[in-house]
């Protein structure tokens, strides 16, 4: 694969010694305490990281790269969704970005459709490792994977039973765009 000609799927523009970290990544060698203590080799080996993590985003949009996200998905290591109304729906890992740097991965619920920060160790991984499209090619890829149901269950707040004006499970809650327009029309 010639990463610098896949500038489309990966960013290497800023990876600046392409050569050398490419060597880091294929060579087992492992760093001494002399190295750990040079800013030179930790900046190199950031980029290592980096690259190596692209490259990963770019692994898990094919073939067996999804394999892979659906055998742990399956097996829920990616967790599950924290919100009460979604009954434990797994999730999938993925990205805000698909640049480098700007946001730590979290995981989506297919069910709510939101965001969260995973529980899962690697909480410190860089989003762009896995990038934007993971949980959306994964679900087109194995529909029978996510099974949803008819309705999906947001909470209403009321108080004593009674819907709140403008919120969620009011006639007059924003989403309920027809009737705010006839509202509209009438001045209310
Ligand atoms: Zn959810």
């Amino acid at each position: 694969m010639d990463l610098r000609r896949n500038s489309k799927l990966i960013d290497i523009s800023k990876l600046l010694n392409f050569r050398q970290i490419l060597k880091m990544i294929w060579s087992n060698y492992s760093p001494t305490a002399e190295d750990l203590a040079s800013e030179e080799f930790l900046e190199l080996n950031q980029e290592a990281s980096d690259l190596y993590g692209l490259i990963h985003a770019w692994f898990l949009l094919t073939k067996t790269g999804l394999a892979k996200i659906y055998h742990k998905f399956v097996n829920q290591v990616f967790g599950f969704c924290p919100r009460a109304l979604c009954e434990k729906q797994k999730v999938l890992p993925c990205g805000l970005s698909d640049e480098l740097w700007t946001s730590r991965v979290k995981v989506f619920c297919p069910k709510c459709e939101e965001v969260y920060i995973p529980k899962f160790k690697s909480i410190n991984i860089d989003g762009a490792y896995f990038g934007t499209s993971v949980p959306h090619v994964f679900m087109k890829t194995f529909k029978q994977a996510v099974v949803l149901p008819p309705v999906i269950n947001f909470y209403q707040p009321s108080i004593f039973g009674f819907k709140l004006y403008g919120k969620k499970g009011s006639l007059y809650h924003k989403s309920t765009g027809w009737i705010r327009k006839s509202m509209d029309d009438f001045n209310l």
